[in-house]
């Protein structure tokens, strides 16, 4: 059965709790979305092999989303692995960086990393005997992006908005989405004292208006402030405010059957 597996659920800072944002996509193949740190000991609790992970999508390039990779590949010392990565040309500039500082280069000696762009968003980039996945611009960072993955099997639609404001397109893709995974940051009290966090990052009180428009049927919100003092039944509240439908919110290493 496919799953999603929440390896993390924080937003920048991470918490005693939660670390950042990523997820394990568990098909006949296992892809991450997105590399923070410790991912090994993190798939090392799920009893998955962190060798046997093949393909990595990036949502953008901060280093809450990125900066594990340098430790993921010096990890695969002479296993002779391939992993395919998918991110914007920001993102593959980046780890080409980090993998000649950190001397990661050699394929003898680590793995073999072939390099594909995100570049024309709404089209298939990825698809499988068991998915299929498309992307589309987020409303974050100039690359920052969200997924949409299709499961074949079980004919369900997932999307990932990445770290997002309020963004129409997602609005577009999301209609009628079996889960929607969405940036939820804080409760709106943070918004009105921080503006800026409006051209980044989402409300739980406008979190619930997104997953009415969607009409997804089930909402997980994700990428918490762990910096600003809350209550998540604040959280919760502000978003059953505007969503009447199933909310699921998430603990690091949460399994979601798909
Ligand atoms: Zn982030
Ligand atoms: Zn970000």
């Amino acid at each position: 059965m496919a799953k999603i597996i929440f390896l993390g659920t924080s937003g920048a800072v991470a918490s005693e709790k939660r670390d950042n944002t990523s997820f394990l996509i568990q098909t006949d193949e296992l892809i991450l979305i997105d590399t923070p740190g410790s991912l090994v000991s993190k798939l090392a609790k799920i009893k998955i092999n962190f060798y046997k992970i093949s393909k990595i999508f990036f949502t953008h390039s901060h280093p809450d989303h990125l900066y594990g990779i340098v430790s993921f590949l010096h990890s695969q010392y002479k296993l002779n692995n391939k992993v395919d990565i998918y991110g914007s040309l920001k993102v593959i500039k980046l780890i080409k960086n980090l993998r000649k500082i950190f001397s990661l280069e050699n394929t003898k000696l680590y793995p073999k990393i072939t390099f594909h762009t995100l570049n024309q968003p709404n089209f298939t980039f990825y698809a499988s005997r068991d998915l299929s996945v498309s992307f589309f611009r987020a409303k974050h960072s100039p690359d920052a992006v969200g997924f949409k993955i299709f499961f074949k099997n079980e004919r369900k639609t997932v999307i990932i908005s990445g770290d997002s404001a309020f963004n129409n397109q997602l609005i577009k893709e999301a209609q009628n989405c079996d889960f929607l995974i969405h940036d939820c940051f804080c409760p709106y009290r943070f918004f009105k004292k921080y503006p800026q966090l409006y051209k980044k990052h989402t409300s739980s009180l406008q979190l619930g208006k997104i997953a009415s428009l969607c009409k997804t049927k089930t909402l997980i919100p994700i990428h918490f402030s762990s910096e600003l003092k809350y209550n998540f039944l604040e959280l919760i509240r502000e978003i059953k405010r505007n969503y009447p439908g199933k909310l699921i919110v998430p603990k690091d290493l949460m399994s979601l059957n798909i």
